[in-house]
């Protein structure tokens, strides 16, 4: 099978500096890594270390049911109710475009979450939560990593790097919540519903975004075989 690696950006991503600040020792992903080994619950493709989990999950995005609003229940969305660390070349990019960005979006190394939500989320007339960076990306016709921090692109995927070239794809799931700082899958209806398409196949243009051209495709084959 063709190699796959992580692009030039993500590599960066991963390899940089923690948000100013964090003196944390970090979660403690090599653990996880030979519990989920020696469960067989990793299969390598293409030189990635994948988490089957992504392989079995549905997934779409369901903005509607998880806006933060009376009535939403126990939903919990990326937008409203995870913080999103940035790092200090996210917090430039950002930077470039504050003009266009609403006031208070910088919170401690983070986004700010101002009433509940990120700072830099609006509510659409048809109440479903929207990413403001999303749609500027759009308007100015570049790729959404060049304005929007990492975290947000990949959600609810997650790339840990190993060091020496070795790196793991796994996703918000019940065995990683914990080590990211989310809620439980259960909580979010985009990751909870068995109706929804194959992860692979909805975030497939990600995925190759993330490690080059024909990833989702492999993670496919290997996800029906
Ligand atoms: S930056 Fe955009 S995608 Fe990220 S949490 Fe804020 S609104 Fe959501």
């Amino acid at each position: 099978m063709k190699p796959f690696t992580p692009n030039h950006r993500l590599r960066r991503w991963l390899g940089g500096e923690p948000p100013s600040g964090d003196q944390s020792q970090g979660p403690d992903w090599d653990g996880w890594l030979l519990r989920r080994m020696s469960l067989g619950e990793i299969v390598t493709v293409g030189g990635v270390l994948v988490d089957r989990a992504v392989l079995r999950q549905r997934f779409a995005c369901v903005a509607e049911r998880c806006a933060p609003r009376s009535g939403r229940g126990p939903w919990r969305s990326c937008c409203a109710d995870v913080e999103v660390a940035l790092d200090a070349s996210e917090h430039r990019r950002l930077s470039r475009v504050r003009r266009e960005l609403p006031q208070g979006w910088e919170g401690e190394g983070c986004l700010a979450r101002p009433s509940g939500r990120c700072a830099l989320s609006q509510i659409d007339r048809a109440g479903q939560i929207r990413c403001v960076l999303h749609c500027l990306a759009r308007e100015r016709g570049v790729d959404r990593s060049e304005i929007q921090p990492l975290s947000c692109r990949l959600f609810p995927l997650i790339v840990v790097d190993f060091g020496e070239g070795r790196c793991a794809l796994t996703l918000v799931s019940k065995t990683t919540h914990r080590l990211v700082g989310a809620f439980p899958p259960p909580r979010y209806p985009c990751l909870s519903d068995d109706r929804l398409p194959p992860l692979p196949e909805a975030l497939k243009g990600d995925l190759d975004w993330a490690f080059g051209k024909g990833f989702a495709r492999a993670l496919d084959r290997v996800r029906k075989a």
